[in-house]
């Protein structure tokens, strides 16, 4: 043995070759030494023996002799050729017949090569070697061309899967809407990469639940969405992944330690459960499950994370998008809330609309507000309650640990899951049994003053969130309703004053027609009486006059003396009953003004002149200023002169003796348009109470007793009619003039004086 033999044997196992030779002198000798060259021989004796062992045997090369009884060696070849077990297997062929024919013939029927007897024993096995190299080589390449052909398929296997999961998760992230996501996010996954059942499971973390949101199977049935298991849940590999945040595999479901099974799964054999994360927070799962054993390997899982990853995101956004969509709502109902229940002030109804509204953001079976009254629950408004019972009222007593006073005592919303395990729940009989049960409270001044109450049929159908909406338009609600309570009252308030304002101007009215009536009979007594009065006073003034005349009377002292107080009478009277027949002409505005050109100057110089003795008596001094700067004005001189007559006659009774009269003027240019005279007649008078300053105008108007007054012309305090003041206003007013006065007070003793002031236009409006 060479040391090339000893090297081809190290570290390989023995290469088989099959003898086939039907001389068994032949076959020992060759079989030692090749033997001996580190091979593994077994022989067969003929044809058929051959044919057997290389079928079982799968030797590594076949030394076939040609010539034997039975089949020869040719035919052996071929038929072990055409066998697809022993095809493969290299044939040389042992032969005595050198000649040309039985070589092409032997590499006809599939030889890889032929020796000839008497063998050569080096030859044979040099040949032999190089066969069995040659045999190696081939199937090292058949093995490596296989396993090249596996990585192609399993390449493009993933090629393909990776198509699929960045199809998926581009298309799911571009769904923002929950409800479509999660089962678009199944029936995807699911169509694409032919799994059995493909869920989304979501932790609720207020039930301690994971939920399935969404699946789609290969095959019916399928779980029902809603499905929920407890995330404490022993078995179920969700449970664990949602605690855990790890992913879990099981290839073969019937020996993992977690696997839950579900009815309407029953085929499933592996499961791989993937959580879906954001950053350290688990929010539910994706399960895949297959009919197959050993359905996910190491490169499934990570791809699949990877779209679970992708998914979660498209979850978390569409979880923003209606978290932010819901808000939006939610505002749009809070403030369409407010506008309404703002524009709509009456009682009744208010909290119709609360409820209707409130419908529209958190949605309920029942709803109703109620109100506290002395220690009972009433219902001011029911919605979705049985409507045999519709127009009744609820009447609930407020019980301690009952959820109206826990409520109360926390100011706070109360949520039920199932009212049929709250000690303190009172099922009213008529009532279907709703299981859920919120109640948020209406509180107004810091008062709950009672509460919105909502139930829905199925236990733990409110949420947090719903108590926080339903919380925010409590608050609203009880404004409203504060609002519309204070409204009715006002309102009632508002009824009842307008009933007693209606009866005050009733009676003000009539109070008014009262005055008028009597007025209007004043003016017709005056009118009449002045005028019945005149005729005979003009008949006495004229005795009078001639009496005074006749020398019987002015020669006798006496009798004269009687006479001429007789004529002083008489002339008092006549300027009386003047001064009221004014009064009638102004009332009945027949005075005619007329549009003369008038000197102030010239009417208060006759004035004064007519006063001279009574001044000097009095011991008054009368000043004039500024009067003569004047111009003249268009007016009736006659009434201007009555006016200023009036005013001056007043300062001189109401100024005690010694004191001062000033008459001053000044034109107003101010007002181009309506230039005028301003005149002030003041006086060191008793003055004039501020509060009676406006009602000396009016007619028949006298501060002070009529009794006290002593009478005269221009005695101090010298009494008259109180129509003075009446005409003049009348005549400057009937001018378009102004006239008031000014007096710091009425003091006999301090006698603080009266300004008087008179502003007359220098020209008269035009008729036209
Ligand atoms: P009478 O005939 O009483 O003078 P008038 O109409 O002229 O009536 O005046 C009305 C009242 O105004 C007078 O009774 C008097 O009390 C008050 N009065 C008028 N002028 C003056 C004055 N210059 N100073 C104080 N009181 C005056």
């Amino acid at each position: 043995m060479d040391n090339k033999s000893q090297e081809t044997k190290a570290g390989q196992t023995k290469a088989t070759l099959l003898i086939v030779d039907d001389t068994p002198t032949n076959l020992a000798v060759l079989s030692n030494y090749l033997k001996d060259s580190g091979l593994r021989i077994l022989v067969a004796r003929s044809g058929e023996k051959a044919l057997e062992r290389a079928r079982y045997v799968q030797p590594d090369l076949i030394l076939l002799d040609v010539m034997m009884p039975g089949i020869n060696g040719f035919e052996t070849c071929r038929r072990l050729k055409a066998d697809r077990l022993t095809q493969d297997i290299p044939v040389i062929f042992m032969t005595a017949l050198a000649e040309a024919k039985d070589k092409v013939t032997g590499f006809n029927v599939g030889a890889v090569d032929y020796v000839t007897k008497p063998l050569q024993h080096e030859e044979v096995l040099a040949r032999v070697s190089t066969h069995l190299k040659l045999q190696a080589l081939t199937r090292d390449l058949q093995t490596q061309n296989v396993e090249l052909q596996e990585t192609t398929t399993a390449l493009s296997k993933r090629n393909r899967q990776l198509q699929i999961s960045s199809q998926v998760g581009q298309e799911v992230t571009t769904i923002l809407d929950m409800d479509e996501l999660l089962p678009r996010v199944v029936s995807l996954i699911q169509a694409k990469f032919d799994y059995y059942f493909v869920g989304v499971w979501l932790l609720d973390k207020s039930r301690q639940n994971v939920v399935l949101r969404a699946g789609a199977s290969g095959a019916a049935p399928q779980p029902t969405a809603g499905l929920e298991i407890p995330l404490n849940q022993e078995n179920s590999a969700i449970a664990w992944v949602c605690r855990h945040g790890q992913d879990h595999l099981a290839n073969d479901v019937s020996q993992a330690e977690y696997y839950l099974a579900l009815e309407s799964l029953p085929d499933v054999q592996s499961e791989l459960v993937l959580p879906f994360r954001f950053g350290q927070e688990v929010i539910g799962v994706l399960d895949i499950t297959s009919d197959q054993l050993a359905a996910f390997n190491e490169e499934d899982r990570l791809l699949l994370q990877t779209l679970a990853d992708q998914i979660a995101i498209a979850i978390r956004n569409a979880r923003l998008y209606r978290s932010e969509k819901q808000g939006r709502h939610f505002a749009e109902a809070l403030v369409k809330t407010g506008q309404v229940i703002s524009s709509d002030l009456r009682l009744g109804q208010v909290p119709e609309r609360i409820l209707s509204e409130l419908a529209g953001v958190v949605p309920y079976a029942r709803g109703s507000i109620l109100v506290e009254q002395d220690n009972v629950l009433q219902s001011i408004v029911m919605r979705g309650y049985p409507s045999e019972r519709a127009g009744e009222e609820l009447h609930i007593f407020i019980n301690e640990g009952g959820v109206f006073e826990r409520i109360r005592q926390s100011s706070a919303p109360l949520r039920l899951d199932d009212v049929t395990i709250d000690p303190g729940w009172q099922q009213l009989e008529w009532l279907p049994l709703d299981y859920s049960w919120l109640g948020v409270p209406l509180i107004a001044k810091d008062q709950v003053m009672g509460m919105i109450s909502l139930t829905r049929r199925e236990r733990q159908a409110f949420t947090p969130d719903d108590a926080t909406s339903v919380r925010a338009f409590a608050g609203q609600a009880a404004i409203a309703l504060e609002n519309a309570r204070l409204y009715d009252e006002i309102r009632t308030f508002n009824d009842h004053l307008e009933e007693m304002v209606d009866q005050r101007t009733a009676e003000l009215a009539q109070a008014y027609d009262t005055l008028a009536r009597l007025d209007r009979k004043k003016s017709d007594f005056i009118n009449i009486t002045s005028h019945e009065l005149r005729t005979p006073l003009s008949v006495i003034k004229g005795y009078a006059q001639i009496l005074e005349i006749k020398p019987a009377i002015s020669e006798d002292d006496e009798v004269q003396e009687l006479v001429s107080g007789l004529v002083q009478g008489v002339n008092r009277l006549d300027q009386i009953v003047g001064t009221m027949l004014d009064v009638v002409k102004i009332e009945t505005e027949a005075l005619e003004v007329g549009h003369e050109p008038t000197s102030l100057l010239k009417i208060i110089q006759r004035l004064y002149d007519r006063y001279m003795d009574d001044l000097t008596r009095r011991q008054l001094d009368l000043v004039i200023n500024g009067i003569d700067h004047l111009p003249t004005i268009q007016a009736n001189p006659d009434l201007i002169y009555k006016a200023f007559n009036n005013l001056i006659a007043n300062a001189i009774k109401y100024t005690p003796d010694g004191g001062q009269i000033k008459v001053s003027g000044q034109a107003l240019d101010g007002n181009a348009e309506c230039p005028a005279v301003e005149i002030i007649i003041s006086d060191t008078g008793i003055g004039i109470d501020p509060e009676h300053q406006i009602e000396i105008f009016d007619k028949f108007y006298q501060t002070g007793k009529v009794a006290v007054h002593s009478s005269g012309d221009t005695k101090f305090k010298g009494g008259g009619p109180g129509l003075g003041l009446a005409i003049t206003k009348g005549i400057i007013t009937a001018h378009y003039g102004q006239i008031w006065v000014e007096s710091e007070g009425y003091d006999e003793s301090t006698c603080p004086g009266s300004h008087f002031h008179v502003r007359l236009p220098i020209q008269q409006p035009s008729d036209d």
